[in-house]
């Protein structure tokens, strides 16, 4: 990599409050200082734009059926709001820190930028497992966490999304209890619910639509055509699955897939339908499908396939795995997937790496059809939908692309180079309010 950051003037940058440098907002700041090189911005923008601009947490106190009350903590970080009202998902995980919601959030904004959206970036996050919790515990928590956030969230402010474990109904509470706090239906406060309360035909698939897309983009650099390409698909959940399914419906071979009982394998290709089905009859999980080959984590990763697609969890990507790494192209459903330190080996490699603020953008372009359908009051057909996103992945893949190449960069960095750079210019144009 030609642009090194010159650690000594970061570390003047950070002067005087230090920001926190921890995984998984390390991994951000580490591609950021990069562009920020290129970019040459100067110190004062650097440190506005690396920080976020507002974090609330919250504890969210929840009556449980046993009738005990638990306290969750919930968390909302509003990256950057720049460009527009600041856009991004709500994740529920037993695992999930105020530290990854900041990276999460800064990854909205870059993304948001880079697809050309007019929204900043944000993210939400709730400490608890949804696994264990009834349907009507999973209701009043996030009932309770809009309502404590009712005055950040809004559809000119701060517009909430799905993101791991939450989904179109928690999205249809998110909506029905912001709009009996405003005493107004109110459906632009929220996308990716359900098609019958105002949500976009095509918003479910567009992530793993999105992913498709850029993943036939980047076949066609490498002059690979989709029906000699073989595919393995870490995470069979609305990304991976529907990656999984699209890329087999334009020829791939789809070899592997895994969720989090392990990896099936099948050189001939899976039965996808089949899979689907099983899940579907077995708890939501793949355990126990024995029409193909067990393979660890690890073997997933490392197959030897023209496609990769991690589409379950940050850094599952470190240098190791890079090392044995076979495949000529990774799409990255998942946000922040691949160590930085991978980042050096896979360019060493020569592996084209399609980054996640651009390759899982289609969800959050997605979403941002759904408010424009919400504040117009008038609806498109899917095909309208999934015309215009296959367009702007399309046209983001292209420009990052010639971003890279114009700086003698990998696409990650060409991407983020292309995010940063629109915020920094919208913030030159409006000057720092005093
Ligand atoms: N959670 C998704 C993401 O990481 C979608 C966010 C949205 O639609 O606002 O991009």
């Amino acid at each position: 990599m030609p642009f090194k950051f010159d650690v000594q003037k970061r570390a003047a940058y950070r002067e005087p409050a230090p920001i926190d440098r921890d995984t998984p907002f390390q991994s951000m700041m580490e591609r950021f200082d990069v562009a920020a090189e290129i970019l040459e911005l100067t110190p004062g923008f650097y440190e506005y734009l690396c920080r976020p601009a507002r974090m609330h947490v919250t504890s969210i106190p929840v009556e449980m059926d046993s009738g005990r009350i638990k306290v969750f903590e919930g968390y909302r970080v509003i990256h950057n709001n720049v460009l527009g009202p600041s856009k991004g998902g709500i994740r529920f995980a037993p695992d999930v820190t105020l530290n990854e919601v900041k990276a999460l959030a800064a990854w909205m904004t870059w993304k948001c930028s880079l697809v050309d959206l007019p929204f900043g970036g944000a993210k939400g996050g709730v400490v608890c497992d949804p696994e264990e919790l009834s349907p009507k515990e999973l209701e009043r928590l996030t009932r309770r966490y809009t309502a404590d956030l009712f005055d950040v969230f809004g559809p000119d402010k701060d517009i909430p999304a799905p993101d791991m474990n939450t989904n179109e109904q928690i999205m249809a509470w998110v909506l029905d209890t912001y709009s009996m706090h405003a005493r107004r239906t109110e459906n632009a406060v929220v996308t990716g619910k359900p098609v019958a309360l105002g949500g976009s035909k095509g918003r479910r698939e567009a992530t793993g639509r999105g992913v498709m897309t850029v993943a036939l983009a980047a076949m066609e650099q490498l002059s690979l055509t989709p029906s000699d390409c073989t595919v393995a698909v870490q995470g069979f959940g609305n990304v991976g699955g529907t990656a999984a399914r699209l890329l087999a419906e334009q020829g791939c071979t789809v070899v592997a897939v895994s969720d989090v009982t392990g990896g099936y394998y099948n050189k001939r290709g899976l039965d996808l339908e089949e899979m689907r089905a099983h899940v579907r009859q077995n708890g939501g999980t793949l355990a126990g499908y024995e029409k193909a080959q067990s393979i660890t984590n690890e073997e997933l990763l490392t197959l030897d396939v023209d496609v990769l697609v991690p589409a379950a969890k940050e850094d599952q990507i470190d240098r190791e795995i890079a090392e044995d790494l076979g495949a000529r192209i990774i799409a990255e459903g998942a946000n922040g997937p691949t160590h930085p330190e991978a980042d050096e080996v896979l360019a060493e490699k020569e592996v084209l790496v399609i980054p996640d603020i651009l390759a899982n953008a289609g969800g959050v372009t997605a979403s941002y059809f759904e408010w424009v359908q919400n504040r117009e009051g008038f609806f498109w057909t899917e095909d309208e939908v999934n015309q215009r996103l296959d367009r702007m992945m399309r046209r983001a893949f292209d420009k990052v692309y010639a971003t890279a190449d114009e700086h003698d960069v990998s696409l990650r960095i060409g991407a983020y180079v292309l995010g940063v750079r629109r915020v920094a210019e919208a913030l030159r144009m409006r000057g720092i309010y005093a």
